[in-house]
């Protein structure tokens, strides 16, 4: 769920695109013009606005550009205009993301969801270390640690532990691993987890056989627990 401002002159999307993110949680609020969007933008302070380009009164990356003095809310521009000198334009004057119309409410939720997550959103503790069992994961030093002895880590073998740990007891699917760590699509033949969940387990002192922590859902996920049952 996310505070969302949408600043649209064509009242037809503006409407429907209102009615799509509420319907899906979100608390949306909107403007047709770029100085009623700057002035709720500041009013408001909306998590993430939706940016039409073509606005009456300005153009959009104009408006961007003064909302980009005052704040670093994060914006993904809408845009018509599909040329790659357009989009690299929006994103040199301080976009996050663009979207080109027409789009699916589906893509703009996911588009919302993944800035909010890049931006951490309030509701994840991401910087708070995770105990679970022997296990310490301390995101801000990104130190790991197992029974006090630190772990060897790569960047990416410790946000897989990280993403796990914080999840801890839940069955986590590869697919949402795919997406979440290592941001690319799941194509279902991706033996990218696998790999190196076996690094971490072979790391941890353990095996697929012999798990301690790391436990195999078969053609689920994995699932980090604890050792010792508490959680
Ligand atoms: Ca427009």
């Amino acid at each position: 769920m996310a505070k969302v401002l949408i600043v649209e002159d064509d009242s037809t999307i503006r409407t429907s695109v209102v009615r799509a993110l509420s319907e899906r949680g979100h608390v949306v609020t909107s403007s047709a013009t770029a100085m009623e969007g700057l002035k709720l933008a500041v009013a408001e302070k909306p998590d993430v606005i939706l940016l039409d380009l073509g606005l009456p009164d300005l153009d959009g990356r104009e408006m961007l550009r003064m909302l980009r003095a005052v704040s670093q809310v994060p914006v993904i521009v809408v845009t018509a205009r599909r040329t790659e000198d357009e989009i690299v334009r929006a994103l040199d004057a301080g976009a996050d993301d663009y979207v080109v119309k027409p789009y699916g409410a589906s893509q703009i939720d996911a588009r919302i969801r993944a800035i909010l997550r890049r931006s951490g959103a309030p509701d994840e503790p991401r910087d708070a270390a995770v105990t679970v069992g022997g296990l310490r994961i301390d995101p801000r030093s990104r130190v790991a640690s197992v029974d006090g002895e630190p772990l060897d880590l790569t960047p990416r073998e410790f946000e897989l532990l990280h993403y796990l740990a914080v999840r801890a007891g839940e069955v986590v699917s590869k697919r949402e691993l795919l997406t979440e760590v290592w941001q690319v699509p799941y194509t279902g033949v991706d033996k990218t987890v696998d790999v190196h969940l076996s690094w971490l387990r072979r790391k941890l002192g353990e095996t697929a056989q012999e798990p301690r922590y790391l436990y195999t859902v078969r053609r689920v996920g994995v699932r980090l627990v604890d050792p010792d049952g508490r959680s």
